[in-house]
């Protein structure tokens, strides 16, 4: 775009948005053209619509002088979902932050997409209630991020991912009228065709901007029992996962960390209780009178899969002060302390990689082994810990921006990662989304499951919601 358009748009969009909306200095444009993996490019300008008026306004615009709009949460996402990849603008919904409405008895709390995630579950508890989707990110991600990238976390063992918490939806089509379009409902059972809302989830900013949401909401457990045990072998640790499925028991959590993974986060400080071995953390709520039993029954569990060293909290309070958590908590902080010391004989940035596959739980055993030793033969550092109740996997590595050849193995590494995903009957990408950087792995994926046609049908999808390709342009699909 020449200079006389670019200052041409941007008044229109001070125009639209006032001056103080719309901001084009260079450093603060390069701060919202990157990623929390790093990856980057440059927008136009940013914007930061407060209102769905001003959100159509900026999309009618948009739609009339053909530039790109590229939605942006609090982009901590990793696979290059929310970077201006062709030019554009950024639209920050970070000003569109209110909780609008809470209704205990119907369910629902309806928030606005810049709202954190941390801010949404501390404004619930005050009703003795939380939104269960708790990704790592908690602090920083916003509703719209986790709706659009389909987000998880550590309760996803029984709570699931977004796709199960959306209700309904406000949103903006990216056609000419910047059209404002309600989907779904505020009640617990809803059919309105076909489901729209499910296709927004997880679309990655792809179909439409999200302007509210309507949430549903769940109690806070009266009470927890949490157990941490040590593997010497990983297959005992998968047998233990079903054996907690086979005694009928729904996990709220239940995480593993394999076992280098556990030495190197002791070693970096990052746990209060000292363990060897691999370590499972199966967190059960209960009420607190049926404490005792349950502690008992996970106990022989882990015991009859020669689990040492179990650590048990009959309540959620004790679990915190035992530290029982720490390990889970700690192993992407040391990891990154690992990173940051090699980042001492580096050529460029050291930037760290958070892989996100997963198989089913049956096969996780399996899974780890062959990361394990493909990353050895490939020399990739590794972490390596993830959900056991999903069987998702995060193998966590880096690479130095200025070595083209570490750049370049981690690449290869990824799609070696993606391909144990697909060859043991999972998936290559299970919370964190597409974006720019799996293409290739959702290519492979849907190839061996005899699914490519659905990736033609998508496309599709894709130009009836986006007609001219403005929003989002060159992801997911
Ligand atoms: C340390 C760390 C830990 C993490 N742990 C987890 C984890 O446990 N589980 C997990 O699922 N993820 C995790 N993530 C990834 C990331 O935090 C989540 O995907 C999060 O939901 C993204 O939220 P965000 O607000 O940062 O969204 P962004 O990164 O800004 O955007 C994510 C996607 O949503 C789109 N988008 C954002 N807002 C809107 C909107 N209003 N309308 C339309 N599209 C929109 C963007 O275009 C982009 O495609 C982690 C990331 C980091 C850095």
């Amino acid at each position: 775009m020449d200079e006389a358009s670019r200052r041409k748009l941007l008044k229109r969009l001070r125009k639209i948005l006032g001056s103080e909306n719309v901001l084009d200095d260079e450093y603060i444009v390069s701060i919202y053209s990157r990623n929390a993996a790093g990856m980057s490019s440059n927008a136009l300008a940013v914007v930061f619509p407060s209102s769905v008026e001003q959100v159509s306004s900026i999309v009618r615009l948009a739609y009339n002088e053909n530039i790109s709009l590229y939605p942006q949460g609090s982009a901590t996402e990793l696979t290059g979902s929310s970077i201006p990849s062709e030019g554009g603008l950024v639209v920050s919904f970070q000003n569109m932050n209110r909780i609008k409405e809470t209704s205990v008895v119907d369910g629902y709390v309806v928030a606005e997409p810049g709202v954190i995630l941390r801010e949404l579950d501390s404004h619930l508890s005050q009703h003795g209630y939380m939104f269960p989707v708790d990704p790592a990110s908690i602090r920083a991600a916003t509703v719209g991020g986790a709706v659009n990238t389909g987000a998880g976390g550590m309760r996803g063992a029984k709570y699931g991912t977004m796709r199960e918490w959306v209700m309904g939806l406000q949103v903006v089509l990216p056609d000419e009228e910047g059209t404002v379009m309600r989907i779904g409902c505020r009640t617990a059972k809803c059919r309105q065709g076909y489901d729209l809302v499910r296709l927004i989830v997880g679309s990655e900013g792809t179909l439409a901007l999200v302007t509210e949401t309507t949430l549903r909401i769940t109690p806070i457990p009266e009470n927890t029992v949490t157990l941490l045990g040590f593997y010497e072998e990983l297959e005992d640790l998968v047998n233990t996962v079903v054996g907690v499925k086979e005694n009928r028991l729904s996990p709220y959590i239940m995480e593993f960390i394999d076992a280098e993974t556990v030495d190197i986060t002791i070693k970096a400080g990052g746990s209060r209780i000292k363990g060897e071995g691999h370590a499972l953390i199966v967190s059960l709520d209960v009420p607190p009178e049926a404490s005792s039993r349950y502690a008992g029954i996970l106990r022989s569990i882990m015991e009859s899969n020669n689990a040492s060293q179990i650590h048990v909290a009959e309540n959620t309070d004790q679990a915190e002060k035992l530290g029982l958590f720490d390990i889970r908590r700690g192993f992407h902080p040391a990891t990154v302390k690992l990173a940051a010391e090699a980042s001492r004989h580096s050529k460029g940035r050291i930037l760290v990689y958070v892989e996100d596959i997963a198989v089913p739980p049956s096969r996780l055993a399996e899974a780890i082994r062959r990361i394990r030793r493909t990353s050895d033969e490939m020399n990739i550092p590794l972490s390596l810990a993830g959900h056991a109740g999903d069987g998702n996997i995060h193998p966590v590595t880096w690479f130095d921006t200025g070595d083209p050849e570490s750049k370049e193995r981690v690449e290869r590494w990824v799609g070696e990662i993606m391909r144990i995903a697909v060859e043991l009957g999972g998936t290559v990408s299970s919370e964190h989304g597409i974006g720019s950087s799996k293409k290739e792995g959702l290519r492979m994926e849907l190839e061996a499951i005899g699914g490519l046609k659905a990736l033609e049908l998508m496309r599709r999808i894709k130009e009836i919601f986006d007609p001219k390709g403005i929003l989002n342009p060159g992801k997911v699909v």
